[in-house]
């Protein structure tokens, strides 16, 4: 069986943001190849996300929404390895104070049988009820800051601005999800639910952001395969020095010589050994670059940059989003050299 493990660590679930993100994670983390995410009332009533993973085993039921439990970490030396999204035991935790929440679960060997599992505001187990469920877990959260009323009122103020938010993550996962495929779906009070997008699972990131985007956006895109080396200016400290310099930058920038007007939306998403997070610096040097070509649209950016886990800190906020790139000038001037060389073999 798998253990839960005690650790300390800061709020997460900030906002509707925070929601969507910890429990598409926990999904992914559970090897999931389907998830699916559906939105009432752009996820003021609820916000529920499905998916096909590995599920919950019994044995974990108590402890799971308690602060700080997660089961997984095998050791303390895993919190800076980061194979997994999750380590910190606190996403259902603080959804439990924070909301009416739920959780669905079944293990393979026991779908079409699952277990639905019913919460106290602070996290303890109050009661289990079998109901039929496929295998994996849905996490259902229902009016998100119901006991803040501040927070409530906030939300629901700020909504449509939040929801937009929302979609953007949400992009960025099913764009780079290349094994699992992610459903996006919003009912609103009076309308038909609709469909936002669906990728499919084991498919290509050109073929997901067609799906997310629409396939109009694929034809100004360039196909990005950087790689340089990062030369540090000052010295690493003895335990942050990285074992590889080796910086590799993939994904789909717009071609700067494609026509103005006609390119893909300018949305620009960015990743870190695969892990969405905003980057402005690095997003910083793909509009110089751009724009060194009298373009006045920002390009769409789809880059996910791969380096050694030394070479930069995820541990700096709660939400895991911020992410500290130790050698920061060095690597955007390499990657500023690497992408004008980029462009200027496509003009010819
Ligand atoms: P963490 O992800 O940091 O472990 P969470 O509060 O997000 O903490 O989740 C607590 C625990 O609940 C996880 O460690 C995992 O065991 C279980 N869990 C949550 N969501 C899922 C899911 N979608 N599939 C399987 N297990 C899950
Ligand atoms: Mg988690």
């Amino acid at each position: 069986g798998r253990t839960v493990h005690q650790i300390q660590s800061g709020q997460v679930i900030v906002d509707l943001c925070s929601v969507v993100k910890e429990l598409v994670e926990n999904s992914l983390d559970a090897q999931a190849t389907s998830i699916e995410v559906r939105f009432k009332n752009n996820g003021l009533d609820t916000i529920e996300v499905q998916d096909n993973g590995v599920g919950i085993s019994s044995e974990n039921y108590e402890t799971i929404a308690l602060k700080h439990y997660t089961s997984k970490l095998s050791n303390y030396d895993d919190l800076s390895s980061l194979q997994t999204f999750g380590f910190r035991g606190e996403a259902l935790s603080s959804l439990g104070a924070l909301s009416k929440f739920h959780v669905i679960t079944a293990r393979a060997d026991e779908a079409p049988k699952g277990t639905r599992l019913d919460f106290e505001a602070s996290g303890k187990l109050k009661g289990t009820q079998v109901i039929a469920s496929q295998k994996g877990t849905t996490v259902a959260v229902e009016d998100l800051f119901m006991n803040l009323p501040v927070r409530r009122r906030e939300l629901e103020k700020n909504i449509k601005r939040e929801y937009g938010k929302v979609l953007g993550i949400l992009q960025a996962y099913a764009c780079i999800s290349t094994q699992a495929r992610i459903s996006v779906s919003n009912m609103m009070a009076k309308g038909k639910k609709a469909t936002v997008f669906a990728t499919k699972s084991r498919q290509s990131t050109r073929e997901n952001i067609a799906n997310v985007f629409g396939a109009k956006a694929l034809p100004g895109l360039i196909t990005m395969d950087l790689n340089f080396e990062m030369q540090p200016t000052k010295t690493y400290s003895q335990l942050s020095e990285p074992e590889n310099k080796q910086v590799r930058v993939l994904g789909h920038v717009s071609r700067p010589t494609f026509g103005e007007g006609r390119h893909a939306p300018d949305r620009q998403m960015f990743f870190v050994n695969t892990r969405p997070c905003g980057l402005p610096q690095v997003a910083k040097v793909f509009n110089e670059v751009y724009k060194s070509y009298n373009i006045s649209q920002s390009p769409f950016v789809f880059a996910n940059i791969l380096l050694d886990t030394n070479a930069y800190d995820v541990n700096v906020s709660p939400d895991k989003r911020t992410i500290l790139l130790h050698e920061q000038s060095t690597l955007l001037d390499a990657l500023r050299g690497s992408l004008t060389e980029l462009f200027e073999n496509q003009d010819q």
